[in-house]
């Protein structure tokens, strides 16, 4: 037995929110052995488990009776190089950040739209991280996963993970698959996305007008870092709710009121609102609870100013939900994992 088992553990390292909670047991798993043998314990003793990344997409409302296992597997390998694409594939603890840095230094291009977005690799397919007009979907190769149900390894390919909107097969078929490593299609040869606004915007004000994909991530970097409160100083999950698609007709029933609405045409006709500006037009904006807010900066983002717990922090984005639903009749979807 390598796993290290361990019980009544505090949650609060492990979630960005800096909820505290306890799991009933607690392990970190480095390799595939430890991810089976984290299954059978929870087989053999009748116990759930509930599988964690960086824990930057959770909302923790209770103790998890439960066996947290903590993927902490590492590992990045070159799988297939034909001179212009590089097949890369990372074990799912790699850390997603440094990750995205390495590939950037190999002179691999692709996901430097994604830069510094917290959690690990092997979680970022479970919602197809987005930002910056990118998603991992655009440069996805595969993935392996762990069929719970059965203990069989499966590869999925693009078309079976279902991505959409922050949303995949994985999130659908919530606690059926685990996923082992993931493998990026990426450049040698730019093709740098630079249509959202403040990034060109960051870019000329540094006198870039050529970038390399290196210069793109410096600069989205900067932007979030100015935007973003950073976890480790001020507890968060990132986007609280997720933009919401309206249709079209709604979208400008709100425009007849609310001139200034924040809303992109989609493919299909809906529109992508803004969340962030509809909570901000409803005056949540810097809104405080005791330790339960909504960041002055961006108001799509709730934080933890200390002492939080999961239930204050619901209990303020169910409030937000109701006055957004009554005054612009939109239903706003959270997006962290609650458990
Ligand atoms: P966790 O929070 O640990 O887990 C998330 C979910 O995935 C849980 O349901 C968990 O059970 C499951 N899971 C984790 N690992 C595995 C695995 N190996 N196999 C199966 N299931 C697993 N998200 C974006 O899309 N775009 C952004 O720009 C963005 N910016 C953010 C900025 C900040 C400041 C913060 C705090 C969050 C941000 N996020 C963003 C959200 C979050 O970082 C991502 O969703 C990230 O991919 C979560 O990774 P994690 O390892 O922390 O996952
Ligand atoms: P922003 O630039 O202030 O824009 C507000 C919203 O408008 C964004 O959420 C974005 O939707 C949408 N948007 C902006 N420009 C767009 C364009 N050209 N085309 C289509 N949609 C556009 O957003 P922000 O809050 O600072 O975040 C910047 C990026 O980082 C966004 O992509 C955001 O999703 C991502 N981010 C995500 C999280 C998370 O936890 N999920 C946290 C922080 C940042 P989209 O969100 O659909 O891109």
């Amino acid at each position: 037995m390598t796993l290290h088992l361990q019980s009544q553990v505090s949650l609060k390292p492990f979630n960005s929110f800096g909820v505290d909670v306890r799991a009933q047991l607690f392990a970190q798993a480095h390799s595939d052995a430890d991810v089976r043998e984290a299954l059978a314990y929870s087989a053999a003793h009748d116990v759930p488990l509930l599988v964690i990344g960086g824990g930057s997409n959770l909302l923790l409302t209770a103790d998890i009776p439960a066996l947290v296992l903590r993927m902490a597997t590492r590992g990045i390998r070159v799988l297939s190089d034909n001179g212009s694409q590089v097949v890369i594939e990372a074990e799912a603890g790699e850390i997603w950040h440094p990750f995205v840095q390495w590939t950037l230094a190999q002179g691999l291009s692709g996901l430097e739209n994604l830069s510094l977005i917290p959690g690990t690799v092997g979680a970022a397919p479970m919602q197809n991280i987005g930002a910056y007009g990118v998603e991992i979907k655009d440069v996805f190769a595969g993935l392996t996963a762990l069929d719970r149900q059965t203990g069989e390894l499966r590869d999925f390919t693009l078309a079976e993970c279902n991505f959409a909107y922050r949303d995949s097969l994985f999130k659908q078929q919530v606690g059926r698959w685990l996923i082992l490593r993931v493998r990026f299609a990426l450049d040698r040869v730019e093709h740098l996305h630079l249509e959202y606004g403040p990034v060109r915007q960051r870019l000329t004000e540094q006198g870039i007008d050529h970038p390399t994909a290196t210069d793109v991530s410096q600069a989205i970097c900067s932007i979030r870092n100015e935007k973003l409160p950073d976890p480790a100083v001020l507890g968060n999950a990132g986007s609280f709710f997720k933009n919401p698609l309206v249709s079209a007709v709604l979208a400008d029933e709100i425009r007849l009121a609310h001139p200034g609405l924040v809303g992109y045409p989609q493919a299909d006709g809906r529109v992508k609102l803004a969340a962030g500006w509809l909570i901000e037009q409803a005056g949540w904006k810097g809104f405080r609870d005791g330790d339960a807010g909504v960041h002055r900066l961006q108001s799509l983002v709730l934080v933890n100013y200390g002492t939080a717990t999961g239930l204050e922090l619901l209990k303020l984005a169910q409030r937000i939900q109701r006055d957004i639903a009554e005054r612009f009749h939109v239903e706003l979807e959270m997006e962290p994992n609650q458990y």
